[in-house]
């Protein structure tokens, strides 16, 4: 079972172990990093694992591998030696593991290191790529009883997918892997199942922008919010693809849902840079079902084998569900998934502004779409269907009339001319792009448009609960809504097409109070 290992990079000493203690129940084990510590401290590093209670890595990182020690090699050598020295009887209050880098040369050190029973973890790094990553693991070690540790920075998915190819290709072999930065996250959520040794950890509370870079998370996320202990070779994986990804509410609400429904799944970010990349490591890795978001909602459909009618009439997708591997007889073409693709944004749509209203239909209502892209989509087909009246305004207002071109209805770009038309179109106003989404909470889509306190505003957006646009809205004496409903009514839909079972809807109240902290 791999274990999860929790980064110390405090100045001291006491600030690490409460920091162990803080995640107590989350961690096998911990690694020191000597580098990061006050100078003044570096005397007591020796008591470290007594006072830990849990086996605990030492490591001193150099500068060029990413750490902060800067001082000369032979000082680090003493360093690393005064935390190895004295060993006691007991192993559990020696060091239980040194990380020691590829190039460093001290067999002194490592003979008596072996001797007394502290492992050696053989590390390399890499911050701007995998480079031949298969090569690397194989041949690192000196000894066979060392643990060989990958840091590498995938660029993308295909970088990811020669992570997983490598690792089954040194199956049996010792291994620490780790895939850094926002393409490595699933390496770190999947450790048990890439056969690395353990995941790394750190304190993410507060921490700064470089560790966000290298893909941190706490050790509480991997538990809590990815299930990383329930994780078996044999658990299902699904996911969300996008970019960025940056703001994406599924994994809470799907792990949650398979966490208390007792299901063998876990559900991944996935950030993609190219839809490509994502469907071939959804070959490779089985992906079952994935949702869709931001770029990418138009561009999937070219990859689907089986499309549903709302898919069709919105020309988006936003789920996607593998039906089976078919063999393709093409040169170079051998076994590959097939996908099923449906919308469900349409349905979650619809649910939340009628049971909103409390309408059936929306004859008579004359509504403003703002934005023309897939949620807009999703929206305008389910608006035409409901019999409602529309008027289409976006960004770039080409896109605004080739939507409603499809429907026969008004369109228009976000200027002062749209703002007569709007009069007409004032009953509802549908708000579909992202701007206000967190961080850039203040930034309004339509900030010339006044509301006259009449009209009934959906903004789609969820995270905050309570955008710009909708705070200006409330204070004119609007009705509003956010998008917190149409995510959990389109998730419990989409959660039935993917899974092929009912969604468990006396869980609802829990994943609201989950999502709204
Ligand atoms: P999308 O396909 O990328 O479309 C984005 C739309 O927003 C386009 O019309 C775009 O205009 C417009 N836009 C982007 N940046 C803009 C800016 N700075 N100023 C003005 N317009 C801007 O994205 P999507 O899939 O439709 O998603 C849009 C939003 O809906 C996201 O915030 C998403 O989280 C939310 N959503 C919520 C739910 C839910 O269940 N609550 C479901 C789906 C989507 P251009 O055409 O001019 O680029």
């Amino acid at each position: 079972m791999s274990k999860i290992c929790l980064c110390l990079t405090e100045k001291t000493i006491s600030r690490n172990l409460e920091l162990i203690e803080k995640y107590h129940k989350y961690i096998d084990m911990a690694e020191l990093r000597v580098d990061c510590l006050h100078p003044d401290e570096n005397f007591y590093i020796r008591q470290f694992p007594r006072q830990a209670g849990i086996p605990v890595i030492l490591t001193i990182r150099r500068k060029q591998d990413g750490g902060f020690y800067s001082s000369g090699e032979g000082s680090r050598v003493a360093l690393l030696s005064r935390g190895l020295a004295f060993a006691e009887a007991d192993k559990r209050y020696n060091f239980a593991y040194v990380d020691l880098e590829e190039d460093l040369e001290v067999p002194g050190l490592e003979e008596a290191v072996r001797t007394f029973g502290t492992r050696i973890i053989r590390s390399y790094h890499n911050f701007t790529g995998i480079g031949n990553i298969y090569e690397k693991i194989k041949s690192l070690r000196r000894i066979g009883d060392e643990i060989a540790k990958i840091a590498v920075m995938p660029q993308d998915l295909n970088d990811v997918m020669s992570i997983y190819n490598a690792s089954r290709e040194t199956l049996g072999l010792e291994k620490i892997i780790v895939g850094m930065g926002p393409y490595g996250l699933n390496t770190r959520i999947l450790s048990e199942k890439l056969g690395s040794f353990l995941s790394y950890t750190s304190e993410t509370e507060g921490s700064d922008q470089a560790s966000a870079v290298l893909g941190h998370i706490s050790p509480r996320d991997l538990v809590e919010k990815y299930r990383f202990r329930d994780i078996s070779s044999a658990t299902d994986i699904y996911g969300v693809v996008g970019f960025p990804l940056s703001t994406t509410y599924s994994p809470r609400i799907y792990n949650t849902v398979f966490s208390r429904e007792k299901i063998d799944a876990v559900y991944i970010p996935f950030p993609a840079h190219n839809l490509d990349y994502f469907l071939e490591l959804a070959e490779d890795l089985n992906i079952k079902g994935a949702a869709v978001t931001i770029p990418y909602k138009e561009e999937i459909i070219h990859h689907l084998s089986n499309v549903s009618g709302s898919v069709q009439i919105a020309g988006a997708c936003n789920t996607i569900k593998a039906l089976g591997m078919i063999t393709r007889s093409l040169p170079g073409e051998s076994v590959s998934k097939v996908w099923s693709g449906t919308n469900t944004d349409t349905l979650g749509f619809t649910e939340s502004l009628l049971s909103f209203l409390e309408r059936k239909h929306l004859r008579g209502q004359k509504i403003t779409v703002i934005g023309a892209g897939g949620a807009a989509r999703a929206a305008v087909s389910e608006i035409f269907r409901l019999k409602g009246k529309c008027l289409i305004l976006n960004r770039n207002a080409v896109r605004a009339r080739e939507l409603a071109l499809n429907y026969g209805y008004a369109w228009g770009g976000l200027d002062s001319q749209a703002l007569d038309s709007m009069e007409r179109y004032s009953d509802i106003i549908i708000q579909t792009t992202p701007v206000g989404t967190f961080p850039n909470t203040e930034d309004d889509p339509f900030e010339l448009y006044h509301f006259n306190g009449h009209e009934t505003v959906m903004d789609l957006i969820y995270n905050p609960m309570q955008t710009a646009f909708l705070k200006r809205a409330l204070t004119a004496g609007c009705r509003v809504l956010n998008g917190m409903d149409m995510l959990l009514r389109q998730a419990k839909h989409q959660y039935e097409y993917i899974l092929e079972r009912d969604f468990p809807e006396h869980l609802i109240p829990a994943l609201l109070g989950l999502l709204k902290k």
